[in-house]
């Protein structure tokens, strides 16, 4: 048998009698979890699905063994307020909570005691901490949501554009540096959002949380300059980001519970 897409982090590519030996050595899996929606004229709309699978899979190639599981992606997110361009597949926010609360559940009935859901679309993610909270509610594990809090402050710093969040200056030059051939260039534009109050600033320190459908905001559906971007930004930001999320995943990953609870759970 061919050994090409075995891995031995790839939950999905162990057999039952593999994952339990493993299971002894390592408590901690990655959950990626995209989105399939409009990403501008010029980039895929498989962006938030192929960084969050992209980002899993570098960082458990870079972490110390026993390195910890990488599970299948969800790659549907929610994404109703993109709904008015093509391509955009939507799921409930509801469906998403229910789906990964049971991926999670399943994981600790398995005996997964850390789950880290890296996730690459922001609009999952009041619905991702949701699912994480019930989980933790229930099955008394370890859950956290990523969406990039880890080395935002980073990304930021090597960026000129202001609220620079959906197929702008940072995810056109994290698409360049991974996958050239699937950005046009030619078609990228700047939509930059001047939103004029900090309150409402989607990259202000002083932001609310707020929602709007992207057609009231954008034609393009860019929200950012998609023309600043770069190859190099890109490789950048994935180092850095890579970087972060393995010294997080590593200094949870061997940490027994209590610990990580300090003795208080
Ligand atoms: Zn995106």
């Amino acid at each position: 048998m061919s050994d090409k897409y075995k891995r031995d982090f790839l939950w999905e590519t162990l057999t039952w009698k593999e994952i339990e030996a493993r299971l002894k050595l390592v408590d901690t899996a990655i959950l990626p979890c995209g989105a399939i929606e409009q990403h501008g004229p010029h980039l895929p709309v498989d962006v938030d699905y192929f960084d969050a699978v992209y980002m899993a899979e570098k960082v458990a190639e870079r972490c110390a063994d026993p390195k910890p599981f990488v599970l299948p992606p969800i790659p549907f997110g929610v994404s109703y307020h993109h709904s008015a361009f093509k391509g955009t597949l939507s799921v409930t926010n509801n469906a998403l909570a229910a789906f990964v609360y049971d991926i999670g559940m399943s994981l600790a009935h398995n005996g997964i005691k850390k789950i880290v859901i890296i996730n690459g679309h922001g609009d999952n993610k009041p619905t991702l901490s949701f699912a994480a909270q019930m989980i933790n509610r229930d099955a008394k594990i370890f859950v956290c949501v990523d969406t990039g809090e880890s080395s935002d402050v980073d990304l930021y710093s090597l960026i000129e554009t202001p609220n620079d969040i959906h197929a702008g200056e940072l995810e056109t030059s994290t698409t360049l540096a991974v996958r050239p051939d699937l950005v046009n260039m030619d078609l990228a534009v700047d939509e930059t959002l001047d939103l004029n109050n900090e309150y409402l600033d989607f990259t202000s320190e002083r932001g609310v949380n707020w929602y709007v459908h992207t057609q009231r905001i954008s034609e393009s559906g860019v929200m950012g300059n998609a023309k600043k971007a770069t190859i190099e930004k890109g490789r950048k930001m994935w180092e850095i980001s890579i970087e972060k999320m393995v010294e997080f995943v590593e200094s949870i990953k061997n940490t027994p519970l209590e610990k990580l609870y300090q003795n208080r759970y």
